[in-house]
């Protein structure tokens, strides 16, 4: 490492020159060149900085990353200027070929964490498209954030010449298949439609330098693990591979220790900062008046833009028409609906059309809205996880955001759960016409023996801690298995 950062921006070394170094340091990547920009740039990777966070150095900017200039122009002209933690974090480490294992969720600036090393790697490797074949894949678990994340690959790339395309199901799959005919560099998939290409010869796998999987916990929920683990034994062992996922069960730990190999564990503790910049509270109503109180809220004209959470697709339809009949616009976005019908929902929202987006949880993962007022969960999630997803809807690239969470009667369990998650009590908002004091002793004075404790299971490796600002581990916190 030392003698490549000696030679300074643009040193390529081999291991032929130095073989008793380990691989890893040999690909070509460029090192920056000032003093100071070192220090910024091995200390997180030696792990200093995770030792002694409040070092003063700790990556500030962008141009510390090691990225290559097109990359941080692009960057530039997108008006970001400091590094989230989980890029300050992954892409040091990233463009240089290491395999990560990162417990981020969305919001915080993972697209560009993983999007920003493939147009590196790519353009560095410079290998030549193969008809039908992806140089790079991107698994993700839906529709809304597959189109996000290549509107971001588009973003970051435009000062270089690479191809993407982006291929998911409900939609004709010609298009799709046209595109893969002469080969792409970045492919972003949904696995269903994915294997389903792969399995009529569409696309193959075999050119796949870098795979990452993102929101792997999703996708487990969502019941495509089996179909992952299809595609990932097509892809070649010899690869990079950057696994996301906003909480660690053990499962997603099994089968991140499957599929990586010799990785570093970035840990971004979203739960601690969502929990911080969002204002929460939780309103005691019983359920016949939900709908009611929800209607009151908006008389409040800052709630301008708004997601209301339910728990299924029929309640989300329910609450968009009810608000509908009240003069307040709203759309619902949940997967009953069409591919159109989601994007023109997820359009009117961001353009100020529409006030009020009812999404159910799994529909929520593709909303990347900046500058959302509000979030109420008209619904308490079932899983806690999903209400710091659901929270960090308003709280995204740094903003600040105000949650409302209706608890009714048989819903105390679950604000226990998510109570218990965040480590701290939801302040209760008595000051509304439809407080209901007997829910609220109900939560006061749990009963033992209740369904609360129940993400106890969800306490493994990292998932839920909660202390601490957002920094990154690194360093000594990888895992060695060799991939399958
Ligand atoms: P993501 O977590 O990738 O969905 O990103 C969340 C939002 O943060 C997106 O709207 C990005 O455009 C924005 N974003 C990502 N990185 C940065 C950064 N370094 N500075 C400011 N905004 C960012």
């Amino acid at each position: 490492m030392g003698v490549c950062t000696l030679l300074g921006n643009t040193a390529i070394c081999t291991k032929r020159h130095f073989p008793s170094l380990p691989f890893f340091l040999f690909r070509r990547w460029r090192a920056p060149t000032d003093p100071l920009a070192l220090v910024r740039y091995y200390l997180p990777i030696s792990g200093f900085s995770e030792r002694y966070p409040y070092f003063p150095f700790y990556l500030k900017h962008f141009s510390d990353l090691g990225l290559i200039e097109p990359l941080n122009r692009a960057v530039k002209a997108e008006g970001y200027t400091t590094p989230t933690p989980v890029q300050a974090a992954a892409i040091p480490l990233a463009i240089r070929g290491v395999d990560l294992l990162g417990v981020a969720q969305t919001g915080t600036g993972k697209t560009a964490a993983f999007t920003l090393p493939i147009l590196q790697r790519l353009d560095e490797s410079n290998r030549r498209l193969t008809p039908h074949a992806t140089r790079s894949l991107i698994l993700t678990p839906t529709r809304e954030l597959a189109i996000q994340i290549g509107v971001s690959m588009e973003t970051y790339g435009r000062y270089l010449n690479q191809r993407h395309t982006v291929i998911f199901g409900g939609v004709g799959q010609q298009p799709q298949v046209s595109k893969m005919r002469r080969g792409v560099d970045t492919l972003i998939a949904t696995p269903g439609r994915l294997l389903d290409l792969m399995n009529q010869g569409f696309v193959r796998l075999d050119q796949v330098e870098i795979f990452v999987l993102d929101e792997a916990d999703r996708m487990l929920d969502m019941g495509f693990i089996r179909d992952v683990r299809k595609i990932v034994s097509k892809l070649p062992s010899r690869r990079q591979t950057l696994l996301f996922s906003a909480t660690m069960p053990q499962a997603i730990v099994s089968f991140a220790e499957d599929i990586l190999y010799e990785y570093e564990r970035i840990e971004i503790k979203p739960e601690a900062t969502t929990a911080e910049r969002v204002g929460q509270r939780v309103m005691f109503v019983e359920k016949a008046n939900k709908q009611r109180l929800l209607n009151q809220l908006f008389d409040d004209p800052a709630m301008d833009r708004a997601i209301v959470f339910t728990r299924t697709k029929h309640g989300a339809n329910r609450v968009a028409k009810y608000l509908g009949q009240n003069g307040i616009e709203a759309d619902a976005i949940h997967g009953n609906k069409s591919q159109s019908a989601r994007q023109r929902a997820l359009e009117g929202f961001r353009d100020g059309n529409v006030r009020v987006l009812v999404a159910t949880d799994i529909a929520s993962r593709g909303i990347d809205v900046d500058d959302v007022s509000h979030v109420i969960n008209f619904d308490l999630p079932n899983e806690p996880e999903s209400y710091v997803h659901r929270i960090g809807r308003t709280a995204r690239a740094g903003a600040e955001g105000m949650a409302y969470s209706f608890c009714d009667a048989d819903e105390i369990d679950y604000l226990l759960d998510i109570e218990k998650i965040i480590s701290q009590k939801v302040e209760v908002d008595l000051n509304h016409a439809f407080h209901d004091d007997r829910i609220a002793l109900m939560h006061a004075t749990p009963r033992k023996g209740g369904k609360s404790g129940r993400s106890s299971s969800n306490q493994g490796r990292g998932g839920r801690s909660n202390s601490g600002g957002g920094n990154s581990g690194g360093g000594n916190s990888g895992g060695r298995r060799r991939r399958r």
